[in-house]
């Protein structure tokens, strides 16, 4: 079960007003959770000495013991310093990624490359990885799909002089920003951080990042801390902090190490890159979403006006498969549906569930697309001309059993209305289409 779950249990736990047994049976249950996922035991401690202190200075109830465990939780997540990326007063700002092998550098340096060019950023990324052969071929993959550019080295096999030509072309191609990933070992060992010191020595970046894998646990915490020591670590990227994931590992690194937490990468996907903003990642632990990230995301994929035609269609009940395929065009560019839907209140479990949604190849999705291309531009504007011989024949067209037509409609018209229930919300109408 995920710290999420735990809490609720916790909450619920308190039984009656000022029960200060029920109280203690709480933080009990508090306490087994985050130890279980990781929390450091002095970090607990405290977190519970808050939590009972302040539930017992409002009186015992749930309300009480949830704001005192958001207000425990805010206290150590909020560690001082930068949040998110900061830019250097004169560019090109200079990342060094550093982490352990398989902790998600390259597709973090890709995500983030990838966010500041939606800024409207010039991004140059490196590639100083020459342990694994492939590791370059991941990052040309990577830079050609988010049209950011690459620098590499086809002969060379010395990161540090790749780092250092990088840096040449960054300042002379007047990038803002350049990111260099980095190799990483199983373990930490003694060569790969003198290769890392090296790099860092020649580049002097602004920011050395640490991505750090959420599902790695104390081990991930002690590494943290040894890259630390040595590197001088100037901000974290969480990876993998998906819906189901133990959050644990944020704790534990803010409380023991006390470097900012600037980003969380909660999904395989680009777009599934967030800043780091303790509130909201409390709000998430706590199960209660995260809506503002939700609507940044959306507004950044979405026009204003676009979004606005939409909820007017909805609204009208005009919401048609043309709107519908859009949508799915849109979704994709926010992340996986993982990511999102552990964005929204209470679906934090729905989201592990549906981790492996593709929005590319899931079999509901391929069947609704050959549907639409089996249609006319006028059913698909209009939904409601699709009696009994226009369904036969889509069904022939697009080599589907009438029956998987029939149920497809029908689950498009609740999309429609459960759309229209929810227009009113920005933001939401845009998820609308797939949640049924
Ligand atoms: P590196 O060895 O540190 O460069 O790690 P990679 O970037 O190659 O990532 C290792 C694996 O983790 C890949 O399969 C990624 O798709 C996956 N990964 C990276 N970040 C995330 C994340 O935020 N969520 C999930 N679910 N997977 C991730
Ligand atoms: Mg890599």
């Amino acid at each position: 079960d995920t710290l999420t779950e735990s809490f609720r249990g916790a909450i619920n736990k308190i039984r009656f007003h000022d029960d200060e047994k029920s109280l203690k049976k709480a933080l009990e249950e508090l306490k087994k959770a985050l130890l279980k996922a990781d929390v450091h035991y002095k970090a607990v401690k405290d977190l519970l000495k808050t939590v009972e202190n302040e539930t017992k200075a409002k009186g015992i109830g749930k309300e009480s013991f949830l704001s005192a465990l958001r207000q425990g939780l805010l206290e150590i997540l909020q560690t001082s310093g930068s949040q998110g990326f900061v830019f250097a007063s004169k560019p090109p700002t200079v990342v060094l990624m550093a982490g352990l092998q398989g902790s998600g550098k390259t597709t973090t340096t890709a995500k983030l490359a990838s966010f500041l060019k939606t800024k409207g950023k010039k991004v140059l990324m490196a590639a100083c990885d020459l342990q694994r052969l492939a590791a370059v071929e991941q990052l040309k993959q990577l830079s050609a799909q988010i049209e950011v550019d690459l620098y590499h080295e086809e002969e060379s096999a010395n990161p540090v002089q790749i780092a250092k030509n990088a840096l040449h072309r960054a300042n002379e191609g007047l990038y803002d920003v350049l990111l260099v990933d980095t190799a990483g070992r199983l373990a930490i060992d003694e060569a790969l951080m003198q290769e890392l010191k090296s790099v860092k020595e020649a580049i002097h970046p602004h920011e050395v990042f640490y991505v750090a894998d959420s599902l790695s646990g104390q081990d991930g915490v002690r590494s943290a801390e040894r890259f630390h020591q040595e590197m001088a670590l100037s901000g974290v990227i969480l990876s993998k902090f998906d819906g189901d994931s133990k959050g644990g590992v944020a704790l534990s690194i803010a409380y023991q190490i006390g470097i900012p937490l600037r980003f969380i990468g909660s999904g395989e996907k680009i777009p599934d890159l967030d800043p780091f903003l303790p509130d909201r990642i409390v709000n998430r632990l706590m199960g209660a979403g995260d809506i503002e990230s939700l609507a940044e995301k959306t507004s950044a994929v979405i026009s204003e006006k676009e979004a606005k035609n939409l909820t007017k269609k909805i609204k009208k009940g005009e919401f048609n498969f043309n709107d519908f395929l859009a949508q799915m065009d849109n979704m994709k560019k926010l992340g996986s549906m993982q990511s999102i839907l552990s964005m929204l209140p209470g679906m934090g479990s729905m989201a592990s569930a549906l981790k492996d949604v593709d929005l590319d190849n899931s079999r509901e999705i391929k069947q609704i697309r050959a549907m639409v291309a089996s249609m006319t531009p006028k059913e698909r504007e209009d939904p409601s001309l699709l009696n009994g011989s226009r369904r036969k024949r889509i069904a022939l067209g697009s080599g589907m059993e009438v029956a998987d037509v029939n149920r497809v409609i029908k689950q498009f018209d609740g999309a429609a209305k459960m759309a229209k229930k929810f227009s009113g919300k920005r933001g939401m109408q845009d998820l609308m289409g797939l949640m049924n």
